[in-house]
Formats: structure tokens, C-alpha cells, sequence
């Protein structure tokens, strides 16, 4: 069975009379080697469990399949589950799962369904509504996943990949950094998509890390200086944390703790690394205390 060809889709959605729906970013990928792409970035064994969110008609999962020793699919439009399950009848190594990923318990799923697994990986077609908050779902809950591999917007992509100094460095960088090592796999334009959308994509694998890349005291207080730090884009780090750190604290004692770890007062947020952060909020934290 491949879907590598848009006719196999379109006859698919006709053939059980399923209209796409935009809503749930219902872009199906038809382009066998850029299906390819995506499966060897995940590097599976048989050994290997795999996560995939929003498997549409089905395209990543077979492959997936073949590759791994379990699938387990999260799907939330429930017109696709009787269209999987003919699909992929007789695979004991697919299931299909109805649900939404937003508010799915990952760390139940992973319990219940990978025992026999040494890794499990999440690889998915994200629909473009929900890229940030499932990322942001799946690195922060602090599951044990080996990686992720993600076609998601290109935009979105850049930002996660993005290093200090550049445009595209923000609160989204430091954060996917912080949990994972990210690296571009592909760029895939939106013609080999059905319907096409109106935005490029990119393919990414973030590699989880399962230890932080720099000491961080409180881990959601990092996070609010980050936030703070890029609050601001066009005012200087100073001025950008003293009007948006979630506590009030003198200007002029601001200045002196910037200045006592090696920053520059009138730098900008995005000029600073993990690591600078990592530093600024442990000196902050003990501010606050
Ligand atoms: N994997 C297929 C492919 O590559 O062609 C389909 C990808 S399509 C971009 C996104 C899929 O995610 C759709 O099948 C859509 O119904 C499903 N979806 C949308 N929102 C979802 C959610 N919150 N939870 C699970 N699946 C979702």
C-alpha cells in the first residue's frame, strides 16, 4: 500500500466521501519521498515505539510500521478512524487511537502501549493550528521520548532553530533548546499537498535531552525571564526586563545584576545565549527571595 501519489488520496476521500476540513489543518502530505525524509530522520528500529499525531489517511503511518516495532496513531477527526482501521486491518502493530492530542495524557499512553519498547519517538504531519501548544506539551511534560520529528510550519521552525543574534531568536528558541537539540531535516514546499496550503513547511527533529544544557534553579522562573527578556523586541534588555519581570524590582539593582554576570545593560534580548539566561535568572531568583 503507498500513498506517495495525490490520485490514491483523492480517490481515498471520494471512495468514503470525506470532505477535508480546513479547521483541523487537514493538509495531507502526498510526496513519496518527502514521506521517506521524514521516516529516516526519525531513525527507527524494531525495537522503536512510535507516537504519530494526525495520521489523515494514513501516509507516515505505513511507513512507520514497517520500520518500527509499534505504532500507536492519534486522530481526532473521527469520520478518518474507520478509514485507518480498514487501512491497516491485519497489522497488529497499528492502532488508532481517537482522540485529541491536546488533551491526550501522553505519560499514560507511553505506560500503556510501549512497554515492550526500548524508545519511543513522536513523528508527525502537524496540522498547523496546534504546532506550539503540542511542542510546547510534549517537551515540557518531561516524558520519556527519544525524539521528535515534526513537519511544521516553516516559520515556526526557524524560530525553534534559530540562534542568538538572528531575527527569528526568541522565547520559542530558548525554550526548544532548553528541553532538546533541534536540527533541520527538510524544507518541503506546500505543492506536494492535498489541498495545498498557503505556507511552506519544514521538516525538524528536535532530540530530547535528558538533562538540561545549563544549571537552572527554578525552571518556570527561567522561563518568565525569558519571556521578559523578549518582551520588549526593540527596547534593551534592561528596559525590556524592568517593565516585565513578574516582580517589581529597583531599576538600578537590575542594572548592577546584569552587569555582575558579564551582560550589557543596553544589549537586546535576543543577543543573549541559554546560558546567559540560565545565569540571569539564578541571580534574579535569589533577588526575589
Ligand atoms: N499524517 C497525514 C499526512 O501527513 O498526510 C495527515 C497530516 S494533516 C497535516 C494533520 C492531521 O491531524 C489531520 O488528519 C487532522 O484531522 C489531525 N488533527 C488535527 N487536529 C488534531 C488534534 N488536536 N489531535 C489529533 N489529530 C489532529
Amino acid at each position: 500500500m503507498s500513498f506517495g501519489i495525490s490520485a490514491k488520496t483523492r480517490k481515498l476521500l471520494k471512495q468514503h466521501n470525506i470532505v477535508l476540513k480546513k479547521s483541523l489543518g487537514q493538509n495531507f502530505l502526498t510526496d513519496a519521498h518527502m514521506l521517506q525524509r521524514i521516516i529516516e530522520a526519525a531513525d527507527l528500529s524494531d525495537q522503536s515505539g512510535v507516537i504519530e499525531i494526525g495520521p489523515g489517511l494514513g501516509a507516515l503511518t505505513e511507513g512507520l510500521a514497517q520500520r518500527s516495532q509499534k505504532v500507536v496513531a492519534i486522530e481526532l477527526d473521527n469520520r478518518l478512524i474507520p478509514v485507518l482501521e480498514q487501512l491497516f486491518i491485519g497489522q497488529s502493530n497499528v492502532e488508532m487511537v481517537h482522540a485529541d492530542a491536546l488533551k491526550l495524557d501522553f505519560a499514560q499512553l507511553i505506560s500503556d502501549k510501549f512497554q515492550s519498547c526500548s524508545e519511543v519517538h513522536v513523528v508527525a504531519n502537524l496540522p498547523y493550528y496546534v504546532t506550539s501548544p503540542i511542542l510546547v506539551k510534549l517537551l515540557e511534560s518531561g516524558l520519556s521520548l527519544s525524539s521528535i520529528v515534526v513537519m511544521i510550519q516553516k516559520e515556526v521552525a526557524e524560530r525553534i532553530l534559530a540562534r542568538p543574534g538572528t531575527k527569528a531568536y526568541g522565547s520559542l528558541s530558548v525554550f526548544a533548546q532548553y528541553f532538546s537539540e533541534p536540527t533541520k531535516v527538510v524544507q518541503v514546499p506546500s505543492h506536494v499537498f492535498v489541498p495545498r496550503p498557503q505556507v511552506d513547511s519544514m521538516v525538524i527533529k528536535l532530540a530530547i535531552r535528558h538533562k538540561p544544557p545549563v544549571p537552572v534553579e527554578d525552571e518556570s522562573f527561567f522561563f518568565q525571564v525569558v519571556r521578559a527578556s523578549f518582551a520588549k523586541r526593540r527596547k534593551t534588555l534592561l528596559n525590556s526586563l524592568s517593565s516585565s519581570l513578574p516582580f517589581p524590582m529597583e531599576k538600578k539593582r537590575l542594572e548592577e545584576l546584569i552587569l555582575y554576570i558579564g551582560l550589557d545593560p543596553s544589549s537586546r534580548g535576543e543577543m543573549l545565549s541559554i546560558d546567559s539566561f540560565a545565569q540571569l535568572s539564578n541571580v534574579l531568583l535569589q533577588e526575589r527571595e
